[in-house]
């Protein structure tokens, strides 16, 4: 090892989902929407000043705040942005968890959580999910430095209802909560209802699912005004200018346009449920997905051996090479169409 090398922070990276650049391929594999923007995106791309670009952005990313707390019908000062729901939650860990004690998330979920944990130094536990896949609540009862978890969890896809999640923040009074809700518009009830009442709780949400714009990189945080505060504090400590203006225009033309959003959302859950009894009548079992994915498994059939068929015929899905969840497929909910394709070469494929 070269003598500067000793000086050098190691870390192991999180493993993003392949970008493939295959023509005809169907992407199944890091749960993007199969629909374009809205066509308000569309618009206000069309119209965008390029000579604008000369200049930095705001700073407080006003246009796009704005746009959301219009939207969700609460005050400016409840919302946070930034460069995807990634960038939100690495800025949230690095302002909220800074305990000497644990900070708590589930054996299995979002596997960015402990590379972020690791890269800042933040010791963690991860209490197991029951056999079903379901978040123990009780586990979440212990001292700990904070918590964090995806609702609907990810790769399961199951959901748990505001009560559940009111439960363990009755339960953490003293610590942050953190709830990744990168895919709650496929789901139901937000825990954003639930921000008055708890200070302690930040909700993050993205634009890469259900808002079709995951290349535009736009993730947002929702919660008490002190919480939000204490995060921009970070947020200038580190890089004032984290959206493109680019971003900050097209954003605020997204959630403006709310009727495309629920269209599209719409669209896709009925996939999801379509897809599901397919997947079913195959001999696939699977947790009940509330996302726009499917974790899947099959009895007879590995989930390695199905992958790789899968990618032959340039269908890409994700496969995680972890424990407890080596036998399953994550399947991203597609067009009708796509689906339709993934479903008839599956039921060749088992016939072998
Ligand atoms: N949280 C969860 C649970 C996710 O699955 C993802 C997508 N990889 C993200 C956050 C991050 O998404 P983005 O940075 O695109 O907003």
């Amino acid at each position: 090892m070269k003598k500067w090398e000793e000086n050098v922070r190691r870390v192991v990276p999180y493993t993003p989902g392949e970008q493939p650049n295959v023509p005809g391929m169907i992407k199944l594999n890091t749960n993007e929407n199969p629909y374009p923007p809205a066509p308000g995106v569309l618009q206000a791309l069309a119209e965008m000043d390029a000579e604008r670009f000369r200049l930095y952005p705001d700073p407080a990313s006003s246009v796009l705040v704005e746009a959301l707390a219009d939207y969700y019908h609460r005050p400016k000062e409840q919302f946070f942005v930034g460069v995807g729901s990634d960038d939100v939650l690495a800025m949230a860990f690095q302002t909220f968890f800074n305990s000497k004690k644990p900070i708590l998330f589930p054996d299995i979920t979002y596997s960015f959580y402990p590379v972020w944990a690791d890269l800042f130094g933040i010791p963690y536990e991860q209490p197991a999910l029951d056999e079903a896949f379901q978040v123990v609540r009780e586990d979440y009862q212990r001292e700990n430095g904070g918590i964090v978890f995806p609702n609907p969890n990810a790769p399961t896809g199951l959901y748990m209802e505001p009560a559940g999640v009111e439960e363990i923040l009755c339960r953490n009074p003293d610590v942050v909560v953190i709830v990744d809700e990168a895919y709650v518009d496929f789901a139901g009830p937000s825990a954003m209802e639930l921000i008055d009442r708890y200070e302690n709780l930040l909700v993050v949400q993205t634009f890469s699912k259900s808002r079709s714009m995951a290349g535009m990189r736009i993730g947002f945080a929702v919660g008490n005004p002190v919480l939000i505060q204490y995060l921009n504090d970070v947020k200038y400590s580190f890089n004032s200018y984290t959206m493109s203006q680019a971003a900050l225009e097209l954003g605020a033309a997204c959630v403006r346009d709310g009727a495309y959003f629920q269209e599209t959302q719409k669209k896709i859950i009925a996939a999801r449920e379509r897809t599901k009894e397919k997947l079913l009548e195959l001999g696939f079992s699977f947790p009940d997905s509330r996302a726009n994915f499917i974790f899947a498994r099959h009895e007879s059939c590995s989930a390695s051996e199905m992958f790789e068929a899968l990618k032959k015929q340039n269908i890409y899905v994700r496969h995680f090479d972890a424990p407890r969840i080596r036998d399953y497929l994550r399947i991203t909910i597609g067009t009708d169409e796509q689906m339709d394709i993934l479903i008839g070469f599956l039921r060749e494929y088992l016939k072998r």
